[in-house]
């Protein structure tokens, strides 16, 4: 006998969203910011060509949040930008736009780094 738990035609289930874990989104969406709610932007420095980039961190909500708001930020300043890990790069030297409009989408921001 092998020790089988417990087993369905549908496979294994999430716990948190029910699904079977195959289609599950949860995973996709996992995304933990800081839980104190302030975003943190500051401005990095990508590659050798020192180009500079907006880095924007701990945005609340989930992933999908964090998209959106990627996108609108994008669109608003016209430039490109990309989401990895929950994280924002916004190309170009916008640090002052990017917290304006952070601002006005009323969020809470920091700034960071130097
Ligand atoms: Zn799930």
């Amino acid at each position: 006998m092998s020790n089988v738990i417990y087993s369905s035609e549908r496979g294994s289930l999430c716990p948190k969203c029910g699904k079977p874990v195959a289609d599950c989104m949860c995973k996709k969406n996992a995304y933990s910011p800081n839980p104190d709610g302030i975003v943190r932007v500051r401005r990095e420095v990508s590659g050798r060509k020192g180009k500079g980039v907006i880095a924007i961190r701990d945005v609340p909500g989930t992933l999908d949040d964090v998209k959106t708001l990627a996108k609108k930020l994008k669109t608003h300043l016209g430039v490109g930008g990309s989401v990895k890990d929950g994280r924002i790069e916004i190309q170009g030297e916008k640090l002052d736009q990017v917290l304006a409009f952070l601002k006005k989408e009323g969020y809470t921001v920091k700034k960071t780094g130097g």
